[in-house]
């Protein structure tokens, strides 16, 4: 599968961005960046995307997404989210104050709502156009969950924001054919309290995870805050685990 990070970071300037993931151009994974860098014929291709929790720098282009696809001629967008995160969103972000409820809002060029919301119970695979999306809770400041994407024959594991947990590496450890898990390493070393307090992961706890996962594939840090970027990475490589790279702003073919 193809891998399009369209931001990797977890802070943004001119040339960093905030989390978004674009799989074989129609699936995505977090809306921090997806509008900001995609033409809006790129755009309509996404069918469907996946949320794992509601902090802005997550979702900060899906509204926006959302509002674009009532002027395209093009199928419902699905947006995907545990029950609880789903929940989260509805009440905060698309609420009728901050933005409208859209999925009440009929488009005009299809004739049916533009997006469809879909909650799901972590640890239940869900299929969708033969990929099968399996959401796991994770540990973070406010409920969220990774996502485990099954799809032609290949696995990819994202968790996006979390400190230390194990659910989700259990599941991975027992998925067949992982060709890649992208999770975080938000702060440097020195900074640990931080990381802990926020729950997130610096590269030690990130090398402690890595423990976890027993199987023989890259696992990516993402979400590095942009002052320290060069920091985290040389202490990503001081782990001396060839699995542990730091996800860069690219396509990857995995
Ligand atoms: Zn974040
Ligand atoms: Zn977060």
């Amino acid at each position: 599968m193809r891998l399009k990070v369209l931001g990797a970071y977890g802070a943004s300037d001119a040339e960093h961005n905030l989390t978004g993931y674009l799989i074989d151009d129609w699936l995505a994974v977090d809306a921090g960046t997806l509008t900001s860098k995609l033409s809006f014929a790129q755009q309509a291709r996404i069918q469907a995307v996946f949320i794992t929790h509601p902090h802005a720098d997550h979702i900060r282009d899906l509204p926006h997404l959302i509002h674009n696809r009532f002027s395209q001629n093009a199928a419902a967008l699905t947006v995907f989210a545990s029950k609880e995160v789903m929940q989260l969103l509805t009440d905060n972000v698309f609420n009728g104050i901050v933005w409208p409820d859209f999925s009440k809002l009929i488009s005009p060029l299809t004739k049916v709502p533009a997006v469809i919301y879909r909650p799901m119970t972590p640890g239940k695979k869900v299929m969708f156009n033969e990929v099968g999306l399996t959401a796991v809770s994770v540990h973070h400041q406010i409920p969220a969950a990774g996502v485990i994407v099954e799809m032609n024959g290949q696995a990819i594991t994202f968790t996006g924001d979390t400190g230390p947990t194990s659910e989700i590496w259990k599941r991975t450890n027992k998925t067949p054919n992982v060709v890649a898990v992208v999770t975080e390493a938000s702060f440097p070393n020195d900074q640990q309290s931080l990381a802990d307090e926020t729950a997130h992961l610096s590269p030690n706890t990130f090398g402690d995870e890595l423990k976890k996962i027993t199987v023989d594939a890259p696992v990516y840090a993402s979400h590095r805050k942009i002052p320290f970027e060069r920091d985290i990475e040389s202490q990503i490589r001081n782990l001396r685990d060839r699995r542990a790279r730091v996800l860069l702003e690219k396509n990857y073919t995995l």
